[in-house]
C-alpha cells in the first residue's frame, strides 16, 4: 500500500515516485498497475444510494486483486464465484460462504462438491444435466435458474453458451428442479458485457416475472463443455485506431501486439507509457507466458476513506 494521498496531483506523483524509486537502488522496470479505492467506495455508494433494496453480488472474475475484494468485503457486499479457486480466494478473506453465489452454470462436479463442504449452498443452473450434477453433489443446494436474454448491442453476449430459453426451456427445467427436492429461489440473467441497450434489462426482468407453467417443445443444442479453454492461454487487448507506430509485449510471440498501429510523439528507451482505465477481466485474464511474472497492483487510498 502506498501513503494515501487526496489528489490527481499526488496520484500521478505516486506514480511517479514507484517508477523512480523501482526495488531498491535499481529503477523500476517492471509494469504495474494502480488502484485507486475511492472509486471503488464511491460506486458501491452510489449503488446503495439508487439502488437500497438490491444486494450486489461481485463477479470475482472481474478483477480478483485482494485488497480490493479485501474492500469489497468490508463495504459488505456478496460475491459472485465461478470456479473452486474463486470460492477459495473469497472465503480466505473471512467472507461467510452465505454471501457467496456459485454462478457459474458450468460446474466441475468436485468444485461443486467442494462448495458445499465450505457452506456455499446457492448455486445457478440452465440445463438439465448440470441440476442432476447439483443434486448429486450439492443435495441440499438453493438453485438459482439461469435464463437466456441478451442485449441487442453488447461487446460480449453471454447467451450462446449460458441461460435457457424462459419460454421453450424454463418451464421444464423449474419442474425438475422441484421433482428433484430443490429449493429454488430465483431467477438469474446476464445481458450481455459491455452492453448498450438498457432496455435489456427491463426485457429480463419480465421474462423473469412472466415464465410459463405450459412446456413448449424445444430441441437445446448439446454443449460439451471441457476442463480448460481458450482463457488458459493468451489474451491481449486490441484496439481499433491504426496509424503510424505499434506497440508490442515483452515475450516472444508474434500474437503479443498491444496496439498492432497508433501514433505516439517520439519515445525515449526507457520511458514509460500510462494506459488509463485498463477495465474489468484485465487483470484476471493475464498469464504468467514466458516467464514474465503479471503486472503488480500498486493501491491507492486517501486519508478520508482510509
Ligand atoms: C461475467 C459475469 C458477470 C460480470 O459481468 P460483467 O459484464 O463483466 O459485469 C456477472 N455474472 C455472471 C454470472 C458472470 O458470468
Amino acid at each position: 500500500m502506498y501513503p494515501m494521498f487526496d489528489s490527481d496531483e499526488d496520484f500521478f506523483r505516486a506514480a511517479r515516485d514507484i517508477v523512480a524509486s523501482g526495488g531498491g537502488c535499481v529503477a523500476q522496470e517492471e509494469p504495474f498497475y494502480v488502484c485507486d479505492l475511492r472509486e471503488l467506495a464511491a460506486r458501491h455508494a452510489r449503488w446503495r444510494d439508487l439502488m437500497p433494496r438490491v444486494e450486489p453480488f461481485y463477479a470475482v472474475k472481474c478483477n480478483d486483486d485482494k485488497l480490493l475484494l479485501r474492500t469489497l468485503a468490508a463495504l459488505g457486499t456478496g460475491f459472485d464465484c465461478a470456479s473452486r479457486g474463486e470460492i477459495d480466494l473469497v472465503t480466505n478473506l473471512g467472507v461467510a460462504p452465505d454471501r457467496i453465489i456459485y454462478a457459474n452454470t458450468l460446474k466441475i462436479a468436485s468444485h461443486v462438491r467442494y462448495a458445499a463442504s465450505v457452506g456455499v449452498n446457492i448455486v445457478t443452473f440452465d440445463s438439465k444435466d448440470e441440476l442432476i450434477k447439483i443434486k448429486q453433489n450439492m443435495p441440499n443446494a438453493q438453485v438459482v435458474l439461469r435464463i437466456r436474454c441478451d442485449a441487442t448491442v453488447a461487446q460480449l453476449y453471454f447467451g450462446k453458451r449460458f441461460g435457457c430459453d424462459p419460454t421453450t426451456e424454463a418451464p421444464a427445467l423449474l419442474k425438475l428442479a422441484v421433482a428433484l427436492g430443490l429449493d429454488v429461489i430465483g431467477v438469474s440473467f446476464h445481458v450481455g458485457s459491455d452492453m448498450q441497450e438498457p432496455d435489456a434489462y427491463a426485457r429480463a426482468i419480465a421474462h423473469c416475472r412472466d415464465i410459463p407453467a405450459k412446456d413448449e417443445a424445444s430441441e437445446p443444442q448439446t454443449m460439451y463443455c471441457i476442463n480448460d479453454g481458450v482463457w488458459g492461454s493468451f489474451n491481449a487487448p486490441s484496439t481499433e485506431n491504426p496509424q503510424p507506430c505499434s506497440i508490442w509485449g515483452p515475450t516472444c510471440s508474434p500474437l503479443d501486439c498491444i496496439v498492432p498501429a497508433t501514433s505516439l510523439p517520439p519515445l525515449q528507451v526507457g520511458s514509460w507509457l500510462l494506459f488509463k482505465d485498463m477495465g474489468a477481466y484485465t487483470l484476471t485474464n493475464s498469464t504468467d507466458f514466458n516467464g514474465f511474472k503479471k503486472a503488480r497492483v500498486k493501491t491507492f487510498v486517501d486519508r478520508c476513506l482510509w
